[in-house]
């Protein structure tokens, strides 16, 4: 047997929670695992992860994260196959996303390969709370933030990494309706879009509150500099079948390069569909809704895997989709995902762990 070149402190809770879940009904984001890890970067290095019972932590006033927003997370989900175990869809992807993101905010690397042990470690000593039904999951969200306690600017010396975990129920959209945003910006050029850092959420809640104020679930950003571009949807990436093709914006420094997104081009690609990622213009989006081009228009993201949009307003008009019942392609991409991650068809990419 292999033995790992890292050690693991872990003490486990003398009242586990397991008991008192809602198996059938379980909120998003309220419910917490038994368990979290806790591990601190000082002296310019990492020390020992410990795996302890979930609860609150103390913190400096002057923590750094708290008033200068060095913090960074990622979001993915653990399922319970059909064969009983537990397991992650390419959490290599997030690991190395999180290390971009630590780089882009000037924190503390950890490695992949400390990441993914991190993980490990925890959904193991969690490993009853993966839900057992196949419409759950678990949500698993790690994160880093700077714990100077110092209240000048500059790069912390101190960081702790942590994860902790949540079962969580399915998650139903409904489909969506979007608006685009010619006004207010989540990213810009040479800022920090691609990064799952903090700031950027909270940076994008008053623009999407104003659209949530007249009707729409979400936004769709378009490029700070032009808004002639489409971006991302709320916290999602955007992808559309316009003639059969499989259009998304490419990857850039103002676009958070999903994984979800990333594995619908791969399937689909796979099934042989055409698949542009390019710049993609606000008008070539109307002009296409309105020849009634566009087949399908989704976000992908981790939480919801697709949301299906339905409609997406663009200067006080609405333009409305086709059905979804007649979404074709995003109801077998989503099919297709949810099989390889519940271990009920073969995983022919090697993306679950
Ligand atoms: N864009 C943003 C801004 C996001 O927060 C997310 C969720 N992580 C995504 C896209 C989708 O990424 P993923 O498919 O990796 O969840």
């Amino acid at each position: 047997m292999e033995t790992s070149k890292y050690t693991i402190k872990a003490t486990r809770t003398k009242e586990s929670k397991i008991n008192e879940v809602d198996w059938d009904n379980i909120p998003f984001g309220r419910v917490f695992s038994d368990h979290m890890l806790v591990m601190d970067y000082k002296d310019g290095k990492w020390g020992e992860p410990e795996i302890i019972p979930f609860g609150d932590m103390g913190l400096h006033p002057a923590t750094s994260a708290i008033h200068y927003g060095q913090s960074v997370f990622e979001g993915m989900k653990a399922y319970r196959t059909v064969d009983g175990d537990a397991v992650t869809f390419r959490p290599e992807m997030n690991a190395k996303r999180f290390r971009k993101s630590a780089h882009r905010m000037c924190m503390a690397d950890i490695s992949e390969d400390l990441f993914l042990y991190c993980l490990d470690e925890l959904l193991k000593f969690d490993d009853e709370w993966v839900p057992k039904k196949h419409t759950n999951s678990m949500y698993v969200r790690p994160f880093m933030f700077a714990t100077d306690g110092y209240t000048g600017i500059k790069p912390s010396e101190t960081y702790r990494f942590m994860i902790f975990t949540c079962p969580v129920g399915s998650y139903y959209t409904e489909a969506i309706n979007l608006k685009i945003e010619e006004e207010y910006s989540r990213a810009a050029e040479g800022g920090v879009g691609a990064a799952k850092a903090a700031g950027n959420y909270a940076a994008s809640l008053y623009p999407a509150k104003l659209a949530q104020d007249n009707g729409f679930h979400q936004l769709i950003w378009t490029d700070a500099q032009t808004h002639e571009y489409v971006e991302e949807a709320g916290t999602m990436n955007i992808l559309f079948v316009i003639d059969g093709v499989l259009v998304t914006p490419a990857e850039s420094d103002t676009i958070l390069a999903g994984i979800t997104k990333r594995s619908v081009i791969e399937v689909a690609k796979d099934w042989g569909m055409p698949v542009e990622e390019r710049k993609v213009t606000v008008k070539e989006v109307i002009k296409a809704i309105e020849e009634g081009r566009m087949s399908e228009a989704f976000g992908a993201g981790t939480a919801a895997t697709i949301a299906p949009i339905k409609m997406i307003g663009f200067r006080g008009k609405e333009y409305h989709l086709p059905g979804v019942e007649k979404r074709t392609f995003s109801k077998k991409v989503v099919e297709d995902l949810d099989n390889m991650k519940y271990g009920r068809t073969e995983d022919r990419f090697d993306w679950v762990h």
